[in-house]
C-alpha cells in the first residue's frame, strides 16, 4: 500500500509538471502575439506620421504656387503701369499691386509656421522610426526562440505524460481511473498532502480517525469534501 501511495505522489508530481507546461503553452503564443502586435503598431504609427508630413508638404507646395501666381500678376500690373494715362488708373493699379504684395507676405508667414510644423513632424517621425526598428529587432531576437520553445513544450508534455502513464500501469485500474478523474475535474490536483490536519486541496478539516489512518499508511484516504487523495507530507517531498 505504501508503494501505491508513493506512486500516486510521484504521478502527481509529473502532472504538476505537465500543468506548468500547459500554462506555458498558453503563455508563449501570447508573448509571440505581443511581439508581432508591437511591430504592427509601430508600423501604423510611423505611417500615420509620414502621411501627416506629406500633408504638410502638400500645403507648402500649394502656397508656394499661390505666391508664384501673385508674383506673375504683379509683374503684369507693373508692365501695365508704363502704359497708363491717368493718375486715377495709376493709383488703382498701384493699390492692386500693394494688395497682392500683402497677400504674398501673409502666405510667407503661413509658410514659416508650416516649416516649423514640418520640422516637428520630421523629429517625431525619426522617433517613430527608431521605435519601429526597436520592435523589429526585438522580434528578430525573440521570435525564433519562442517558436522553438513552443515546439519543444509539446515534446516535453508527451514525454512527461508517458512517464506518468508508465507509473500508472503499476496501479489497479479503478485507482488509475479515480486519479484520472481527479486530475481532470479538480484543477489538475489529485494527490494532496495532509496540511496540519486539513486537506491540502480544499482545506477541509480531517477527522481524528482519518489522521490516524493516514499515519498508518495501510489504505488510501480520500478527502470527505473534495474527494482528493490525501497523503502525509513526506510522500510528496520525497
Ligand atoms: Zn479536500
Amino acid at each position: 500500500m505504501e508503494e501505491q501511495l508513493k506512486t500516486l505522489a510521484a504521478m502527481q508530481k509529473l502532472d504538476d509538471k505537465i500543468g506548468r507546461y500547459r500554462t506555458l503553452q498558453e503563455e508563449l503564443p501570447k508573448q509571440l502575439n505581443e511581439i508581432n502586435e508591437r511591430v504592427e503598431e509601430a508600423t501604423a504609427n510611423l505611417l500615420a506620421g509620414e502621411s501627416h508630413k506629406a500633408e504638410i508638404n502638400k500645403q507648402q507646395r500649394a502656397l508656394e504656387n499661390d505666391i508664384k501666381q501673385y508674383q506673375e500678376q504683379i509683374k503684369k500690373y507693373a508692365h501695365q503701369l508704363n502704359e497708363i494715362k491717368t493718375n486715377k488708373e495709376y493709383k488703382a493699379l498701384n493699390s492692386e499691386i500693394a494688395y497682392l504684395k500683402d497677400k504674398i507676405s501673409e502666405i510667407e508667414s503661413q509658410l514659416l509656421s508650416l516649416m516649423e510644423e514640418e520640422n516637428q513632424a520630421i523629429e517625431i517621425n525619426k522617433d517613430l522610426k527608431a521605435k519601429l526598428d526597436e520592435a523589429e529587432a526585438n522580434k528578430r531576437a525573440k521570435e525564433g526562440d519562442l517558436k522553438a520553445q513552443i515546439a519543444e513544450l509539446e515534446i516535453q508534455v508527451e514525454r512527461t505524460r508517458a512517464e506518468r502513464n508508465k507509473l500508472a500501469k503499476t496501479l489497479p485500474v479503478p485507482l488509475i481511473k479515480r486519479y484520472g478523474n481527479l486530475i481532470k475535474n479538480k484543477d489538475n490536483l489529485a494527490v494532496v498532502y495532509n496540511r496540519d490536519g486539513s486537506c491540502g486541496g480544499c482545506g477541509f478539516v480531517l477527522r481524528q480517525q482519518m489522521r490516524i489512518e493516514l499515519q498508518l499508511r495501510k489504505k488510501i484516504i480520500y478527502c470527505e469534501n473534495c474527494g482528493r487523495i490525501i497523503v502525509e507530507k513526506d510522500f510528496i517531498d520525497e
